[in-house]
């Protein structure tokens, strides 16, 4: 008999893309996106927006329980305390390094080939900005002083911290804690099959994702602003396959070519999602089983980059920076671009990856130097597909360094780097076997019966 190859999740994934693409463009050529068209109500504001919604919110409900006993089962898994005091210095020290690279250049490129000058732009839109915190505050927020709290507005650093502090508690309890820990790595591998279940339904979420976020997008405005998409875009580009593939191989000797390969699904997800952190599940996922990165490395450099780490926001604000200073004629200098590189990797510090969140970080760095925030609105119909980009940049930065640390802590499989098929998913992974749902039927009788 011959058995039919089963397309993957990865295939499936890109051909949703596509044709999310396709089908988006082809509503807004044709204008049929318009509020009260039929298509417009029901299909792109009714049907994409409620599958893609349902989808993020499936994956953003994995995040909290999935960082929460990834993160512990990886400080059980470490086997050395020391070890995690390196893989925190070594990833924060790359974070910062990669995001102040990213924007240092994006200003470059931007400020030689001097976009936004001369320009006669009329913000098309009101923005209200927003005050950088002080250090202080960022600092102090680490700490949770309420747990649930904590999980419940799903604040990332102190879900970490807080899960670090317990993992290294039930270090020190030793044997006894024996159970706790059985319950911990098999509710990591719950969750992980959890993430396969939603992983299952991505090619159509991606497709109604993306369809929708291109019918409703201003193609006439692209045009307009067409110098700042085009070098924004550039850069960005630069970034991903220049900057980080350079380090990548300057640090952890690895292939760029196999890590472009098995980081597309994931960069999908994050350009269809427009946010690091509802990506979480899929950029932890893709690290552990398709890069090879150890769980003790990944379960904290993952959701630890998606917050700290986002070096395609940065390189949109060094662009944004020069374009909207160009625009008003404000000769920043040297001392005001260093001020923009400084801000922007601090903003990058205290706010979370989520849609949108890169023009609030902006208008905290426009704050500081002392540009016009309503500038702003200049760029703010464009941002939609830009935020798309760039947060498949800061998810790949996040892989990035994830496999350059675990690789110096020798945390890191490269057996798994280099098969090509290691961790593909297909329809077939996402099933019950009749046998153990009949086995795990006797063991609850079982139990019942004891009672
Ligand atoms: N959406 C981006 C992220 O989640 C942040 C941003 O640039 O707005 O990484």
């Amino acid at each position: 008999m011959v058995t039919k190859k089963k397309m993957t999740l990865t295939t499936k994934v890109l051909i949703g893309m596509a044709l999310g693409i396709l089908a988006g463009l082809a509503i807004n050529f044709a204008g049929l996106n318009a509020e009260g068209t039929f298509v417009g109500d029901n299909i792109v504001n009714g049907l994409f927006l409620i599958i893609g919604k349902m989808f993020v919110t499936a994956l953003k409900m994995l995040v909290v329980p999935l960082v929460f006993f990834s993160l512990i089962s990886g400080v059980l898994g470490i086997g050395d305390i020391n070890v995690l005091g390196k893989v925190g210095a070594k990833s924060f020290v790359l974070y910062m390094l990669t995001t102040a690279i990213a924007i240092a250049v994006a200003i470059t490129i931007a400020a030689v080939i001097g976009i936004g000058e001369g320009a006669h732009l009329t913000s098309t839109a009101a923005f209200t900005g927003k005050e950088a915190p002080p250090l202080s505050a960022v600092l102090i927020d680490i700490i949770p002083g309420n747990v649930v709290n904590a999980m419940a507005l799903g604040k990332m650093l102190q879900l970490i911290f807080f899960s670090i502090l317990l993992g290294i508690s039930i270090l020190m309890v030793g044997k006894k804690a024996e159970p706790v820990v059985k319950l911990i790595e098999i509710g990591n591998e719950i969750m992980m099959n959890m993430v396969n279940i939603i992983m299952a339904v991505a090619p159509y979420a991606v497709f109604a994702l993306i369809a929708k976020a291109l019918a409703n997008l201003g193609l006439g405005l692209l045009a307009d602003l067409a110098g700042y998409v085009i070098v924004l875009v550039a850069a960005l580009m630069i970034h991903l396959f220049v900057t980080l593939m350079a380090i990548l191989k300057l640090f952890s000797g690895m292939s760029p070519k196999t890590f472009l390969k098995k980081m597309k699904d994931t960069q999908v997800f994050a350009f269809s999602t427009s946010s690091s952190n509802a990506t979480i599940p899929v950029t932890l996922r893709t690290v552990t089983e398709r890069l090879g990165v150890d769980n003790s490395v990944a379960s904290f450099t993952v959701p630890f980059g998606a917050t700290i780490n986002m070096d395609g926001t940065a390189i949109m604000q060094g662009v944004a920076t020069v374009f909207i200073a160009n625009a008003y004629g404000v000769d920043l200098g040297i001392t005001g671009y260093l001020t923009v590189i400084m801000m922007s990797v601090l903003a990058s510090i205290g706010t979370a990856g989520v849609p949108g969140v890169g023009l609030i970080m902006l208008s905290m760095v426009f704050t500081q130097v002392g540009l016009p925030v309503e500038g702003i609105g200049l760029i703010l119909g464009v941002d939609r597909l830009l935020d798309m980009i760039r947060t498949a940049v800061n998810v790949s930065g996040d892989a990035t360094v994830s496999v350059i640390v675990a690789k110096s802590e020798k945390k890191f499989d490269p057996e798994v780097y280099n098969d090509p098929t290691a961790g593909n998913l297909t329809s077939d992974d996402v099933h019950i076997d009749p046998k153990i749902e009949e086995e795990l039927a006797e063991v609850v009788d079982l139990l019942h019966e004891k009672k």
